[in-house]
This record gives C-alpha cells, structure tokens and sequence, in this order.
C-alpha cells in the first residue's frame, strides 16, 4: 500500500467542501490537486445572485475548529440568536434559537468562506490549486479524469478521485451512466431569487441579530445580515410563480401585497427580481457514494438537500471530518475507509435531507400560528427543566454534531411528549409528561 506523500488524490471543485477536504487531506501528507471550473474566485468577480451568504453552525464550525480556522472564518461572521417573523401587516415576533437565548447560528459570506479555505488549502504543502479547468468526465477503469482547460483536454490519473463538484457533478454523472451510481432527485418544482435590503445611512435597516422570515405558506422570504449592513433576502417560491412575474407592475403589486414591509427597504427590487438569476432547489438521493475505495462522492455532489435547515455545508463539512476519521482509523487504506465513509455518512444525509423538507413546512407555515409559538415555548421550558437531557430538534441539528439520524430518533420520542403539554393539559398531565420524558432522556438519549 502507498504512503500518504506517495498517493496523488484529485478533489474535483473547490467550493465550500472540496477546498476544506484538501486541507484536511494535505495535512495527511497526500499529494492533493483541487481543479476547479472557475476562476479563481478570490481573484475574479463575484457572480450575481448566488447565494450572498449562509449560516453556518456548530457542525461547520466543529470541522473549522479541528484545522484552526474557525477563528479566521469567524471574525466577520454575524451571530443570528433567534428568527424574526414578518407578518403581512408588518407586525414582528421574535423567537429566540435556544432556551436561554444565547446560542446563535453564523450568517457569513459565501465569497469569503470559499476565500480563506483556499487559502489555508494553498498554504497546506502537498495542495495545487488549478482554476478554470473544468472535469467533462471520470473512468473508473483507470481512475480518470479529462479536464478541459479552455480548449485543451488532459487526461490524469490519480490514486483516488473525490468529487466535491456539487449538485450537477460531471463525476457523478459518469458513475451514473456508466451504471455504477444511482440518483434520484426529488422535488426541483420550488426556486430561489436573491433579493437586497441594503443599509439605512450606513446601518442595517433591521435587527440584525435574527434570521427574517416572512412565512407566506406556498412562499416565504428570508434575510441574512452581512457585514457591510445589508441583508440579502432569498425568495423561495414554485418556479412557475417566480417565472411568471416579469413587468415592474407585476413585482410591485406582488411584493406590496404579501411582504409590504419589505418593499419601502428594497429600492432595487425591481432590478434585482429582473436580473437576478432563478436558483433550482432539490433533493438527491444518491446509492453508492463509492466505487471501488477509489472514487467517493462528498457534499452537494452525494447529497444536495434543500436549505430550510441552513444545512447543506455544514453537512458537507462534516462529511470531510468523517472521511478523515475513517483514513486515521483505517491507517489511510482507502479500499477500506471509503465504504465505511459511505456507511457512516449516507443515513445521516439521508435524515438531513428528511429534516430540511420538514422546515421548509415549519418555515414557511407554522412558524406564525400561535400553537407553534406555544410549542416553542414549552420545548424552552423543557430545555431549562431537564438541561442536557431535553434537546429541541433545533438545537440538537445547529447546535451540536450529534449524529442527524440519531437526532430524528431521538426527537420522535422527545416530540409526543412536549406536543401535549403544548396542547395545555392540566398540571397532572404535565407532571406526568414531565416524568415520561425525563425517564426517556434517561433511557439512551
Ligand atoms: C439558497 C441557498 C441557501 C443556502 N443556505 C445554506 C446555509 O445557510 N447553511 C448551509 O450550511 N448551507 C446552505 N446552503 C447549501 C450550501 O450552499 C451547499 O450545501 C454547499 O455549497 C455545498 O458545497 P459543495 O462544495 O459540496 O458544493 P458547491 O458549493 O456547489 O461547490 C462545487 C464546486 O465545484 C465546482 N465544479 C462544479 N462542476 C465542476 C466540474 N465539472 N469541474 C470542476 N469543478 C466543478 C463549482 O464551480 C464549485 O466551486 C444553501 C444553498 C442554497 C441554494
């Protein structure tokens, strides 16, 4: 078997995940190539309306924190410590992430997250960057890779491929045709526009310690602070209705209607609505995420899932920690560590992509009614009343890294109960639910 600096590993993209994943592998002492399609993104500009920005929470920050960048990645970051809901009179109601308040999710900039995971990826020795070449295709007979730079096509092939190409990944699509890999993708009828609320006289034009939500039901807007002091807004609609309104009037009359609080903030919402690009959501289920120990899939390109968890990199990020788990405990035997990476990994992608369609519904349709609120507030007090023992579904998904699948377990058995004293019960039922729940807690939480 080859010594890590004897094993050459190609991670096609360098976005959020592929760029963190050779860090971790260069400091194994792997000889890394990261190509990626674009340009150099720390260099190039920034292209309109993808995804300004993004929460990141305690899984990212946990795979941050084992590479020392989390301090790096941390100091513009923006702490959001409760969701703000808008509703359609522009009345606004707060509710806190966690039961004393003080925890809160990290609204930073896409752009300047990839930038210093670059960077600490160009500084890693045994790491090569190369931008603007482009993966068309991946053999697995050879463990090949063509790349296209401009128009020039080479053909590499290294030790181990991992694809960290994202949601349409060529790696995956190779696999794909060539039958080793299948996909399915589930629920592509909701779309995404950024939108901007930019400062007030050089102040953010609202609370920026929250995430924004106006929950409409069939859509819902959402706003992240940045930290020039604007919010980027992302609507999430069906396609259909986002492609269907195109005159200024149209825009105005829709936004006027359902967000009119909003309005008097987005002088370009004409502007942005028109030319900002529609973004595509779904969910993949992809089976297998390797073949052979020497190709393995990773982040978006293994298991694309919507965003209503504000989860899909703090996912891939942990995908990476686990992978590098499964090298130090194999002693770097790929062969090995790559099926048990997929072992480990795919339930947990599996129940992510489950609980981010379950918030989509929270989002967009419960967070307003005054049971949910009700049922919040109980989950609250459940928190202070059994500390550690009791974990709303929330907190355990952004606030800590216990496994996803063990947190939907573990919240089917937390859930029945906090429900019914939400429903008002008397004293004894409470008392006994109470006594239910510290006794399920007990049991193997
Ligand atoms: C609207 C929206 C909001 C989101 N909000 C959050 C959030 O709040 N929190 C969170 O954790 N997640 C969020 N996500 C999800 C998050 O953006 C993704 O999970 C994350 O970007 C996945 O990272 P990745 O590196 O796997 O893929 P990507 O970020 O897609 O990166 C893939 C990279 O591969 C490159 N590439 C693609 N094809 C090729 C090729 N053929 N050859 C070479 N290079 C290639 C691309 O250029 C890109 O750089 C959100 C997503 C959306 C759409």
């Amino acid at each position: 078997m080859k010594t890590p600096d004897q094993t050459t590993v190609a991670v096609v993209g360098g976005g959020l995940v592929g760029s963190l994943l050779a860090c971790y592998l260069g400091r194994r002492g792997y000889r890394v190539d990261v190509y990626e399609r674009r340009p150099d993104p720390r260099t190039a500009e920034v292209e309109r309306g993808r995804s300004i920005n993004l929460a990141l929470s305690e899984r990212g920050l946990d795979a941050l924190r084992r590479i020392d960048l989390v301090d790096t990645v941390m100091a513009p970051a923006l702490p959001m410590h409760g969701r703000m809901m808008h509703d359609v009179s522009g009345r606004l109601t707060y509710q806190s992430y966690s039961a004393n308040g003080d925890r809160a999710i990290n609204s930073i900039s896409r752009g300047a997250l990839n930038a210093t995971l670059l960077d600490a990826a160009e500084a890693t020795p045994g790491v090569t960057l190369h931008f603007g070449v482009r993966t068309t295709a991946y053999g697995l007979g050879a463990n090949s890779l063509a790349l296209a730079r401009g128009d020039a096509i080479e053909v590499v092939e290294p030790d181990v491929v991992i694809a960290s190409d994202g949601f349409g990944s060529a790696v995956r699509q190779s696999l794909e045709v060539s039958g080793r890999v299948s996909t399915l993708t589930e629920g592509e009828d909701h779309g995404y526009k950024e939108l901007t609320i930019p400062a007030v006289d050089g102040e953010f034009a609202m609370d920026p310690d929250a995430l924004h939500i106006w929950p409409r039901g069939s859509s819902m807007m959402i706003a992240l602070p940045n930290p020039d002091k604007s919010f980027t807004c992302t609507l999430f609609w069906p396609r259909t209705e986002l492609e269907a309104l195109t005159t200024p009037e149209e825009i105005l009359t829709h936004f006027a209607t359902e967000y009119p609080d909003a309005v008097p903030l987005m002088p370009t919402l004409v502007d942005d609505f028109q030319h900002n690009p529609n973004g595509l959501l779904a969910t993949l289920h992809v089976d297998p995420w390797q073949a052979e120990g020497k190709v393995a899939l990773i982040g978006d390109a293994a298991h694309a899932i919507l965003p209503f968890f504000g989860q899909g990199a703090n996912a891939g990020f942990e995908d990476v920690v686990e992978l590098d788990r499964c090298l130090t405990e194999t002693g770097d035997d790929w062969g090995v560590a790559l099926p048990i990476y997929q072992q480990r990994r795919q339930e947990n992608a599996e129940a992510i992509a489950h609980l981010a369609q379950e918030n989509f519904i929270e989002m967009r349709d419960k967070v307003a009614s005054p049971t949910f609120r009700a049922s919040k507030k109980v989950e609250h007090a459940l928190e202070r009343l059994l500390p550690g023992k009791y974990l709303s579904r929330y907190e355990m998904v952004s606030f800590t890294t216990i496994p996803y699948a063990d947190v939907i377990e573990r919240d089917k058995r937390q859930r029945s109960t906090a429900l019914a004293t939400a429903a008002g019960v008397g004293a004894v039922a409470v008392g006994a639910a109470l006594g239910l729940l510290a006794r399920a807690a007990r049991k193997g939480s």
